[in-house]
């Protein structure tokens, strides 16, 4: 507890204890901590002192921004205590005043990025047109004093932003360097388990995979994170940005039956086919053999012909790449994509993928990795890692899903805010169960009509939980929001972040006369947003969020059935009850906080053994003498 920089709540001596000596012995720990547990402060303490006695380094990686500048706030409190110096890393899109202005290098990819980078200083250094200022700048700075005010203020990724855009230097350039010095970085997932950006991490940090202590903060969401960054896909719209580069760039061939356009022109007949006799709704299984077969026959030549047109169209693309990058342009190559997809496709672990055909505006095919263990794996070598959220029950599957051994350590530490202080009800009458809505026409009127009741008796903020933008938009479209006597407020699909953040305070602003936001469950409101105080004080579920059975879904449950005998337990019943907790767990953030869940869904009961909750048959009335006990104000 040397390190701690507050006076210690119950449980928060033993948290460190644990984390302490797991990760000083290079093992691993899951472990939930509810909200007010302190788990950004104990996990740094811990770590920390596990990293000094032991020389090792920490790095706490976020999902958030938020959570980011939390971990800096703790950082400095544990500095008053004694000098460790840490940093908060984001990526160039972020920091870079040259990508960040610029709307079409912003969605650049951390690669792209890079190498844009690195041909910009390289006129930089031979005074040639077109290089950066700010690494000009950079490299004429007082780095001690830089560093001088970095130890003295540990500041966070924006306010270091900030201070380097006042002085005209590169951000990025200087946290490679400050890396080296300091005992902990922040930075997101994506800087430990991309591998392109991690090597360059530990390059930067100056240390090894087996000297690092790796604490993953929200980690209920690494396993659908770890399986993203695995997965690989080609879309319609990809298709078309090919043909843009092949009028700018020209059309060669890449077999001796087939030009690039010929391939264009085969992969879109291919989707079209796949669409025709695979797709189920919103997406559907492809033969593992389609593509390949497809691309056989239509240019009469082999599966190494088909690696040699993919080598083909990727060299092509390098040349895009390349030109586009002296150009100052974003360095993307359609092409270089193109090739890089038949390449994977048809080289993939047919275990740990499943091949689909996606539907919608954007029709897409799509190599799904099924198991996070292909990414999750580089955390076996590292010098221990320490991964919790609010939300990780059961720590088992957790721990099976991303592969850690079967001696980390599993620990769970409640909130200790008052139990009390929220309720959580279920309706008998209501379900989003598809059968049932579909043969009871009045289901979805009746989950409006308690939705409109609630709201207009309860003058406090709520949020309206939709398991799907599809159910959102069909209350919309029966015009519930004209229903609602309050000021509703709609997170819509696609909203920009700036966008969402402002709705968002606009619905906090309003709390005291109770306004009313619908959202969907599993996004960024319901994972990410706090409401601390009034700010939140009702939430409605309308219905268990379980997964739709979608060919993806399918394809999770059968390889979790064969590899743990727990298809369902792990694919459908431990998200959808993190979705929910992560919903319900927005009304509660702090130890005064007041608030009471309603569930619209008969299903809910079947997780009364993991979060308690009560039938209703009269939610208003049930609600009302709730906030009445706790407030004196129904
Ligand atoms: S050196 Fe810095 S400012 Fe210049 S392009 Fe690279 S990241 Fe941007």
């Amino acid at each position: 507890m040397d390190l701690f920089p507050y006076s210690p709540r119950p449980n928060q001596a033993e948290f460190i204890r644990l984390i302490e000596e797991a990760t000083a012995n290079d093992r691993h720990i899951v472990v939930e901590s509810g909200t007010g547990t302190g788990k950004t402060v104990c996990a740094l303490v811990g770590t920390l002192q596990a990293a000094l006695r032991t020389g090792k380094k920490v790095l706490y990686l976020t999902r958030t921004n938020s959570q980011e500048k939390q971990v800096i706030t703790e950082l400095r409190k544990i500095n008053e205590r004694q000098a460790v110096f840490g940093i908060a890393i984001q990526g160039r899109q972020v920091t870079c005043p040259l990508f960040r202005r610029d709307p079409d290098l912003k969605g650049g990819s951390p690669e792209e990025l890079s190498r844009l980078c690195r041909e910009k200083k390289r006129k930089s250094m031979q005074d040639q047109p077109g290089g950066c200022r700010f690494f000009t700048e950079t490299r004429l700075a007082d780095h001690d004093e830089l560093a001088n005010h970095c130890r003295s203020t540990i500041p966070t990724a924006e306010e270091f932003v900030e201070y380097c855009d006042q002085k005209g230097y590169c951000p990025h350039e200087l946290l490679k360097e400050l890396a080296r010095e300091a005992r902990v970085v922040a930075a997101p997932y994506a800087y430990f388990f991309m591998p392109f950006i991690r090597n360059s991490l530990l390059d930067w940090m100056d240390v090894s995979l087996g000297d690092l202590i790796v604490i993953v903060d929200e980690a209920h969401n690494l396993p659908d994170y770890t399986r993203e960054v695995e997965s690989f896909q080609l879309s319609s719209w990809a298709l078309d940005a090919v043909e843009k580069e092949i009028e700018e760039f020209g059309d060669p061939d890449v077999l001796p039956t087939a030009s690039i356009r010929d391939v264009l022109v085969e992969m879109k007949r291919l989707i079209q086919e796949a669409l025709a006799e695979y797709l189920i709704d919103e997406d559907g299984l492809i033969p593992p053999a389609f593509v390949e077969e497809g691309l056989m026959s239509a240019f009469t030549t082999s599966s190494r012909g088909l690696q040699t047109m993919a080598k083909a169209l990727m060299e092509q693309g390098e040349v895009i790449r390349e030109r586009k990058a002296q150009e100052g342009r974003l360095p993307r190559s359609y092409i270089h994509g193109l090739g890089g997809f038949i390449n994977f496709w048809t080289s993939l672990d047919e275990a740990e993928y499943v091949k689909l055909i996606i539907g919608g505006d954007n029709p897409t095919l799509r190599a799904y990795c099924l198991d996070p263990v292909v990414t999750t794996s580089v955390l076996l070598g590292c010098g221990g890692s320490l991964h919790m959220s609010g939300t990780l029950v059961p720590l088992s599957e957790y721990r099976d899903t991303i592969g850690l051994p079967a001696n980390t350590a599993l620990a769970t530490y409640p909130s200790p805010f008052p139990q009390e202080n929220r309720r959580i009800f279920y309706l008998e009458d209501c379900t989003t169960k598809y059968e049932e809505m579909a043969q009871d026409e009045d289901m979805v009127p009746r989950m409006e009509e308690h939705v409109v009741q609630i709201c207009n008796v309860m003058d406090r903020n709520t949020v309206v939980f939709f398991p799907s933008y599809a159910l959102m938009d069909r209350f919309i479209g029966d015009k519930v929001l004209a229903r609602i006597r309050r000021k509703v407020h709609v997170e819509e699909r696609g909203m920009g972040q700036a966008e969402l953040m402002e709705v968002v305070s606009r619905f906090k602003g309003q709390r005291d006369e109770g306004a009313v936001l619908f959202s969907v469950v599993g996004g960024r409101i319901s994972e990410g947003i706090d409401f601390p105080d009034k700010d939140l004080e009702v939430a409605i579920i309308v219905g268990v969020p379980y997964p739709r059975p979608t060919a993806k879904q399918r394809a999770l449950m059968h390889f979790y059935e064969t590899k743990f005998r727990k298809g369902w337990e792990y694919t459908v019943k431990v998200p959808t009850f993190r979705k929910m907790a992560q919903a319900i767990g927005r009304l509660i953030r702090t130890e005064t906080d007041i608030g009471a869940a309603v569930i619209l869904d008969r299903r809910a009961k079947q997780f009364s053994e993991r979060m308690e909750m009560d039938e209703t048959q009269a939610p208003v009335n049930d609600l009302v003498n709730f906030f009445k006990y706790h407030t004196g104000k129904g």
